[in-house]
């Protein structure tokens, strides 16, 4: 059974009088607790495809269906989006109903991502790194079946960001929701992904579909995906193009 079909005909911007196509026939399945990494350039669709999944834009032609029973759902935006005027505890109780079960589970899931000393603190007060922990053990809380998860890790030092991605490695591990995860990073999809979904230069639609059997741990920097990344440059070069972590000299972001 799948956790999410997606069939996604068009989905057009209006621009004044002008129509921009954004999506074109974007259509894949996910199955339930897969770990689904979406790559593209900037600007090919990642985040319009991410609000479509997530209901927050219905202004589209296809659909989307998350399997029956399915209803919680985590999102990590590509900025952390915290309520400046809300502690970290405040933060991440948000996405919960209130409850005192609820409040116990917010802070038991804080200590364990290692913000158990930053409870009180506010957001301007924490650094990029642990907003975006915050940001992850917001999405988190609700146990969520689906998680989206937009860039979370982008304009992060290497260090930090490979350290939020082994935490989110072990959430996903230990809870099983299924993920999609859109980035622009090729190594980064390859060292996260069960999968990765290419999405071509918009109207962004699935160019290449690759299931992913590299064993676990995997390392951004190691030799396994160093070799897969290195054969997909030779196949697909023209797919790579506007990627970042393509070129082995030059690592700028799309
Ligand atoms: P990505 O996340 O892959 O960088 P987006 O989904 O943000 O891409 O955007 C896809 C395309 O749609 C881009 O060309 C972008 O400029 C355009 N776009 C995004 N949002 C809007 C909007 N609200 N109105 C008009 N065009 C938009
Ligand atoms: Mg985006």
């Amino acid at each position: 059974m799948s956790a999410l079909e997606i069939a996604i005909r068009r989905k057009l911007y209006h621009r004044g009088d002008a129509e921009f196509e954004a999506l074109s026939g974007l259509d894949f399945t996910v199955p339930a607790g897969q770990f689904a990494c979406v790559l593209g350039p900037s600007g090919c669709g990642k985040t319009t495809l991410l609000a479509i999944v997530a209901g927050l834009d219905q202004a589209y032609d296809g659909s989307v269906r998350r399997a029956a029973g399915e209803s919680r759902l985590g999102m990590v935006f590509q900025t952390p989006r915290l309520m400046p005027w809300l502690n970290v505890r405040e933060n991440v109780r948000l996405a919960l109903a209130p409850s005192p079960s609820a409040e116990g589970r917010a802070e038991e899931l804080l200590r364990e991502m290692q913000l158990g000393t930053l409870l009180d603190a506010y957001p301007r007060q924490l650094s990029g790194g642990q907003q975006r922990r915050v940001a992850l053990a917001r999405a988190f809380v609700n146990d969520p079946d689906l998680l989206l998860l937009d860039e979370p890790f982008q304009a992060l030092d290497a260090p930090t960001a490979q350290h939020l991605r082994e935490l989110l490695l072990a959430l996903w591990a230990r809870r099983r929701p299924t993920i999609l995860f859109v980035t622009h990073d090729l190594r980064e999809a390859l060292s996260l992904g069960d999968r990765v979904l290419f999405l071509s230069a918009g109207p962004g639609r699935v160019a290449l579909d690759l299931p992913l059997d590299l064993p676990r741990p995997r390392s951004p920097d190691g030799a396994a995906v160093e070799a897969l990344r290195k054969r997909l440059l030779e196949s697909y070069p023209d797919l790579l193009r506007g990627l970042a972590a393509v070129s082995a000299t030059a690592e700028s972001a799309a």
